[in-house]
């Protein structure tokens, strides 16, 4: 999947969509909102556009206190444009992702041999992406399906329009906590209940977050003539059509004052409580997560037996990487596992012998 680094060239590309499809318009309606409020009215290539984290700070910050960013754009249509990104990082993911099923390169294969022989019984995800790459790894070469995000989520599905609790066959539980959310997850607006959905139900998602009302502007903008199919689920708890989704975005006032979140954060210090060890795969400790590291911090000081910490990174920043974990855990001997060229043999073999893989 891309780094958070590159999603903005990721969003804007739509070289490959379908041409009357929503997410050209979208797009069109995003590169709209920055050439006015980042260029002064110019055309802004990616290249040129504002970091993601900048402008989505922007944006809460005016949205959420009801201000006007400028003259164009009111508190309820930055919330249109905000979810305009959101859903474009949604199909954006899925797109994606489907690419890397197709081309199943190395990488795509080493992951895989990753999930095929990761012992969910013995240990728990912390996933601060919203993607579901993780959900169905694990579905696809181990069939497992049942999810415990430990934020009390519960399961749903799309049946046609309609969004309905739904029973879970599977036994064995996977237990994955997602701190910033998920793209399959919604929530209540009115019961604060949140739900989840089946991982290829991510496009219902984007469909339900984008609503009529956001294609209204889209149209009033002349970006599109005709309504794209938007779905409108009564909540499967309390019936009322409140149905939306909340992301803790990169924002660095991320949307961490909601129930859902609250409690994935209480989960995730458990769990981190427990474990003997502390695997870090792909996480550079970016600096927009200093409430995550607030929290590694203090329970890393909190245990009396501390945890053995392994990091395996890779690209060309892999080594600052490393001096990064460094700097923040302490030099330990013999309980610091560094690995700088990804899910390679090496790596395979040291999970393996700490029991995250079995032989
Ligand atoms: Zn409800």
């Amino acid at each position: 999947m891309p780094l958070a680094s590159q999603f903005t060239v990721e969003l804007l590309k739509t070289a490959g969509l379908n041409k009357n499809g929503p997410s050209r318009a979208q797009v069109a309606f995003l590169r709209q909102f920055v050439d006015r409020t980042f260029g002064e009215g110019s055309r802004r290539s990616a290249k040129e556009w504002p970091e993601l984290e900048d402008m989505l700070t922007i944006i809460d910050l005016s949205a959420n206190s009801g201000h006007h960013l400028g003259k164009d754009y009111s508190a309820s249509q930055l919330r249109t444009v905000r979810r305009a990104i959101l859903v474009r990082m949604i199909r954006m993911l899925e797109q994606r992702y489907s690419a890397g099923e197709k081309a199943a390169d190395a990488n795509w294969q080493r992951l895989e041999t990753f999930f095929k022989r990761f012992d969910a019984s013995d240990c728990a995800v912390l996933s601060m992406n919203w993607d579901t790459v993780i959900e169905r790894g694990l579905e696809r070469t181990q069939k497992l399906t049942r999810f415990d995000y430990g934020c009390e989520a519960r399961p749903a599905q799309f049946v046609g329009e309609r969004l309905k609790r739904r029973t879970l066959r599977s036994v064995k539980e996977v237990r994955l906590i997602k701190p910033h959310g998920s793209i399959n997850w919604l929530y209540c607006d009115a019961c604060r209940e949140t739900f989840w959905v089946p991982p290829d139900e991510a496009e219902d998602v984007a469909r339900t977050l984008f609503g009529t009302r956001d294609w209204e502007l889209l149209r009033e903008a002349a970006l599109i003539s005709k309504i794209p199919k938007t779905r409108d689920p009564a909540c499967p708890h309390c019936t009322s059509r409140a149905i939306g989704t909340r992301f803790a975005t990169f924002s660095y006032r991320k949307a961490l004052d909601f129930p859902m979140h609250t409690a994935s954060w209480r989960s995730a210090e458990r769990d981190l409580k427990q474990a003997l060890h502390w695997v870090f795969i792909g996480y550079s400790m970016p600096g927009a997560d200093y409430e995550f590291k607030q929290l590694l911090k203090r329970v890393q000081l909190g245990e009396p037996i501390r945890p053995t910490i392994t990091l395996i990174t890779a690209g060309s920043g892999a080594s600052e990487t490393v001096q990064r974990f460094e700097k923040f855990f302490g030099k330990v001997d013999k309980e610091r596992f560094y690995f700088e060229h990804g899910l390679d043999g090496p790596a395979l073999a040291h999970l393996t012998s700490i029991g995250v893989l079995r032989a």
